[in-house]
This record gives structure tokens, C-alpha cells and sequence, in this order.
């Protein structure tokens, strides 16, 4: 029987299935076979070679804007998202003003509702008071609080654990325990500084105070000894792009290397790569960081730390599973599925009817090179990632029954139409969905 849908999605499926995908109202309907009828429904055809799959989840990103927007706003750093297939976004507080009180997080939902291309979500900063501690918490924007090195010796942290605890909400922590990285003096490098035992040792310091049944998640893990402490403690991680691609010899070219927790030694680099091929992490996130072009032109001792990744991370992802470190699935899990289900972002990382309408459509044989055949949307540029050689580029992002991106280009007016993105808790609730890969 004919269904009526706002778009019907054909294509190969990232289980291999042939099949098209009928949307209505902005999230899954029905998926059926290949030959099922449109019913006349607008229908998107990907092309020849490409998989779809659910769109990629970042659960770390700095999309800056309100006072910083100089080095990225929420409509340039969600136009580098569309390019990398990224359909859901999670921003972090340490915006200008900070994402610390109900003023500055009215500000940043504003700017998110305007300018944002794609669906999104934002960590709270801890309060400095502690009237504010369940407003932020209850928020429908906000999915629980980001824990900065600095964080780690407020007073106020028991109190947001035990708020995070009992509303439900995620801490996600920063892992750098500040009286170890407080040595840190001009001239000397990263590596130097900023030590593995740092990232070790915040860790210890969170469980510590940690109550039971707080879920914890500890972002850019970069060493093998801070994943095994972070498990062993029932946390879940997430790994970046950059510290499994770069190592410690490229902070000698220059600051768009220079980035927090460091880049790590080469054997580090490869411990991690090895942890990640047997899946002992749970997701990647880019940590997209970015600064002006000029910024990061200063010499090392002054120039801002962070590296822009937002429409880079699939790309480096899909060459990891060429180059057979990573399987193509895990590219879902780890980027898609897991940060999705690690951040209670309900209805996203998933393929079934009642999931959100969030679709990326994978070339995985497609070559390029970074900031060549890239856009590079991002105020930042290609930054550290220039010239790296990818095999493998989203090539479309549907979002809704809208078609976001396609070939790199995004599709500024099909973002506004789809009446979308949206809040994730206005389209969230309610959502259900089981993933499709595990
Ligand atoms: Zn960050």
C-alpha cells in the first residue's frame, strides 16, 4: 500500500539491506523494501556506492559564538557539521558569557534557534552559585555538566554531582587534574607540561567524590592509563580524532598543534589506536576548537589551545576503517550510536521507525585531501588538519525531510524550511528507536 511521507530516503543501508526509508513529521516512519511505493512522495535517491546510515552524533563541540563569535559562531561551526555529516550537536560552556547561569544560557539558546543548521544541545557549566545548580540542571537544553580541570577544586562540585545524580543528568569531565598541569610555564611544550599522570590522576579525583549511580563520562581520553582508570570505574570515554592521527613531534609545526590534554608521544598514539581497533572506547568526538586563523599564528607560548574538527572527524574515521584499523560499523558506533546512548540523546544514532529523520549518506570510497576538496565552513579552517589525505566523505545530510548537505554544499535555506533543527528535548521526547548496529 502506498504511504504518503514528506521524503522517502532510497539507498543501501549500513547493514546492507536495500531499502527506502518514508519520513513524516521530521523523524522515521517506516522503512521498506526497495520496491515499495513512494505514493507519490518526493523521493532522494542516494547515489551509486554510497551507504546510509544514521547521521553522526558530536557530543564535543565549541561552536564559540554570543561574545567569542569572532572565532566561530553557531551558524558557521553547524555549516562545518553538515559537511561532516554530523546531524546532532552538544556544545560546551566555556562560551562568553559562561554557560554557568540561567541569563547566559537564555543568550545561548537564542543564538542556537537562530543560527544553527543542525539539531544540538548544550553541557551547563558549574555554577559559581548554587541557586542556579537545578535551573541549568533542569533545562531542556541542557543534558548534564561539563567539569573543567578548575572545577575540580570548587565547593560547589559535591553539590552539582548530587543534582546531576538525582535529576539524572551526565557529568562529562574534562581529565586534568590542575595541581598537575599548574607547572605549565611559558616555553615549555605540551608534552612536557602537561603530563599522561595529569589525566590519571583527575580521574581518581572525580571517583573520589563521584555518588552512587552518577553517570560520568570522560571526554578526550589521550592515553591508554587514563582509559583503563576511567573504565575501571564504570565511566564511559570518548577519544578525538586528533590524538589518534597526530603525536607529540607536530607541536614542533607550530600552535595549530597545540591543543588540551596535549598531542601524546608516538608510542602513546599507537597504544591508543590499538585500544580503540579492539573497541575498548565508547565514542569519538572532534572537540572542535576553534580560534581565528590569527590566533593560532602566534607563537606557542601565547596562541589559544584547540584544534577544529567538526567537518573533518568522519572523514578521518571512514580512512581509519579503510586503512582497516576500525571496522566501517564501528564508524557508526563510535561516532553515531554509542554518543548518542553516552549522552541521552534519545531517538538519535539510530535507524528504525520513530527515530529521528537524521541521515548521512557515506561515499567510503571517495579520496580527498583536507582543505583542498573541503569546504571548510569553520571561521577556523582546515587548521592542523590540512592536507590530510582521506578516503572516504559524507556526501549528504538529511535532516528532517530536508537535504542539509550534499556534495560538501550546504543547503542554507533547506536547514530554515525543515522548521528544524530544534531542541533535541522538542523532538526528543517521545522518540524511540533501536539502533541498527550494536
Ligand atoms: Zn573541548
Amino acid at each position: 500500500m502506498a504511504e504518503r511521507a514528506d521524503l522517502v530516503v532510497e539507498g543501501k543501508l549500513i547493514d546492507g539491506r536495500e531499502a527506502r526509508i518514508f519520513i513524516r513529521d521530521g523523524r522515521i516512519h517506516s522503512i521498506r523494501g526497495p520496491s515499495a511505493s513512494s505514493g507519490g512522495s518526493p523521493v532522494y535517491r542516494a547515489p551509486a556506492g554510497t551507504v546510509v546510515g544514521p547521521a553522526f552524533v558530536d557530543i564535543h563541540v565549541h561552536l564559540r559564538g554570543l561574545k567569542l563569535a569572532y572565532k566561530e559562531d553557531e551558524r558557521t561551526g553547524t555549516a562545518a557539521a553538515a559537511a561532516g555529516g554530523v546531524g546532532v550537536v552538544v556544545d560546551m560552556p566555556n562560551t562568553r558569557p559562561p554557560l554557568r547561569d540561567p541569563e547566559a544560557l537564555a543568550l545561548k539558546e537564542e543564538s542556537l534557534h537562530r543560527l544553527s543548521l543542525v539539531d544540538y544541545a548544550v553541557w551547563a557549566g558549574i555554577p559559581r552559585d548554587s541557586r542556579y545548580l537545578a535551573v541549568l540542571a533542569r533545562h531542556p537544553l541542557v543534558l548534564g555538566f561539563k567539569i573543567y580541570p578548575d572545577d575540580l577544586e570548587t565547593p560547589i562540585l559535591q553539590a552539582a554531582l548530587a543534582e546531576a545524580s538525582r535529576l539524572g543528568k551526565i557529568v562529562v569531565l574534562h581529565p586534568e587534574d590542575p595541581s598537575l598541569i599548574s607547572e605549565c610555564r611559558l616555553g615549555r611544550r605540551g608534552v612536557e607540561c602537561r603530563p599522561p599522570r595529569a589525566e590519571v590522576e583527575a580521574i581518581h579525583r572525580l571517583a573520589s567524590r563521584a555518588t552512587p549511580g552518577l553517570r560520568v563520562h570522560v571526554t578526550h581520553v589521550s592515553v591508554p592509563k587514563a582509559l583503563e582508570t576511567a573504565t575501571s570505574y564504570g565511566f564511559t570515554v570518548d577519544v578525538t580524532p586528533h590524538h589518534l592521527v597526530f603525536n607529540s613531534e607536530d607541536e614542533a609545526r607550530g600552535c595549530k598543534f597545540k591543543v588540551n590534554p596535549p598531542l601524546r608521544p608516538r608510542e602513546l598514539v599507537e597504544a591508543l589506536t590499538t585500544a580503540i581497533s579492539r573497541g575498548l572506547v565508547d565514542c569519538v568526538a572532534s572537540d572542535h576548537a576553534p580560534h581565528t586563523v590569527e590566533e593560532k599564528s602566534l607563537p606557542s607560548e601565547e596562541c589559544p589551545p584547540g584544534i577544529p574538527g567538526l567537518e573533518y572527524a568522519a572523514r578521518v574515521l571512514l580512512t581509519l576503517a579503510h586503512r582497516g584499523i576500525i571496522s566501517y560499523a564501528s564508524v557508526w558506533r563510535f561516532y553515531s550510536t554509542r554518543p548518542a546512548i553516552v549522552a541521552g540523546l534519545e531517538g538519535y544514532g539510530c535507524l528504525s521507525p520513530g527515530c529521528r529523520a537524521a541521515l548521512v549518506v557515506v561515499d567510503p570510497d571517495r579520496e580527498g585531501v583536507i582543505g583542498r576538496t573541503t569546504r571548510d565552513y569553520s571561521k577556523a579552517g582546515p587548521g592542523a588538519w590540512e592536507g590530510y589525505g582521506y578516503r572516504g566523505e559524507p556526501v549528504a545530510l538529511i535532516l528532517g525531510s530536508e537535504i542539509i548537505m550534499e556534495n560538501g554544499e550546504v543547503h542554507y535555506d533547506a536547514a530554515w524550511k525543515e522548521a528544524m533543527p530544534t531542541t533535541v528535548s522538542r523532538l526528543g521526547r517521545g522518540l524511540q528507536g533501536r539502533s541498527l548496529v550494536s
